[in-house]
């Protein structure tokens, strides 16, 4: 049985509601955190800075922010905009009081996957010091093989870790999300790595149904699908990580629910994680 104390929804989750509404609605069903997408603060109207301040007025912390990343481009001068697109993202992130961009690092049809992981690995490196100076800390979130054709050419833990080594900066680390690494048989052992360096910044949980209808928007609740979500969260925590434990699904189906019953499904399916 799991408390909430370590409960973050990503605002996306419930994307029918507003973020003022969804702060609303998860602090009264005891939730603790929110991770916050752009679209959302764009949508509130308010600005990052009186964004932060009334979902912490609610009661709730702001966990992330997602997402910046997709640093790949077969030109040279659009590379150089994704860098200052993420240093805009960052400053966001700081005015919004997150401490962390999540990063989906991007890929382009066009060229190898290798080319791509290099150009990911000088994105970031270029965006660091930006990161450090506003006291924001960036997540590689590797994304499942199905996403490699343009959304991301860092598809492994293995890879994240490599990225992480190479650069070596304490402001860079990895989001580590149950519905893009659970089917990786180092999955454990690089968590164990991850941990060992304190660079597992942020977990995110959902569930693979078996045979999803939608690559993108068909995500299950935890315990709906095929995942082992309560031992892959053993993991994360044998690894060292005590940080939130944020459910982020894409769901057309629930998405088109009651979205309060939603709510209450999702803190069902949590307390159930052993
Ligand atoms: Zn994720």
């Amino acid at each position: 049985m799991s408390d909430l104390s370590k409960l973050c929804i990503h605002s996306v989750t419930t994307k029918p509601w507003g973020l003022r509404e969804a702060a609303t609605k998860y602090a009264a069903a005891g939730v603790s955190g929110i991770s916050v997408w752009q679209d959302a603060v764009a949508a509130y109207g308010e600005g990052h800075k009186a964004t932060g301040d009334m979902i912490r007025g609610e009661g709730l912390d702001v966990a992330c922010y997602v997402r910046g990343g997709f640093f790949t481009a077969l030109d040279g001068s659009d590379r150089l905009k994704a860098i200052d697109e993420n240093k805009r993202i960052i400053d966001e992130a700081a005015e919004l009081g997150a401490p962390l961009v999540v990063l989906v690092c991007g890929a382009t049809p066009g060229q190898s996957l290798f080319e791509s992981r290099k150009q990911i690995a000088e994105g970031i490196e270029a965006s660091l010091s930006h990161a450090e100076v506003a006291g924001i800390k960036l997540g590689i979130e590797p994304l499942h093989p199905m996403y490699a054709d343009s959304r991301s050419a860092v598809n492994t833990m293995t890879q994240s870790n490599a990225i992480c080594e190479e650069i070596g900066h304490a402001n860079l680390g990895i989001t580590v999300d149950v519905f893009h690494t659970w089917w990786d048989d180092r999955l454990e052992a690089e968590l164990k790595i991850a941990g060992e360096k304190g660079r597992i910044f942020s977990f995110h949980i959902c569930d693979w149904k078996n045979l999803p209808e939608d690559m993108l928007n068909d995500r299950g609740i935890m315990g709906e699908g095929v995942i082992n979500v309560s031992q892959i969260r053993r993991w994360v925590h044998d690894a060292g990580f005590s940080g939130y434990e944020e459910v982020e699904i894409f769901s057309n189906k629930y998405w088109a629910m009651d979205q309060g019953e939603y709510l209450g499904k999702i803190i069902e399916a949590y307390q159930a994680l052993s």
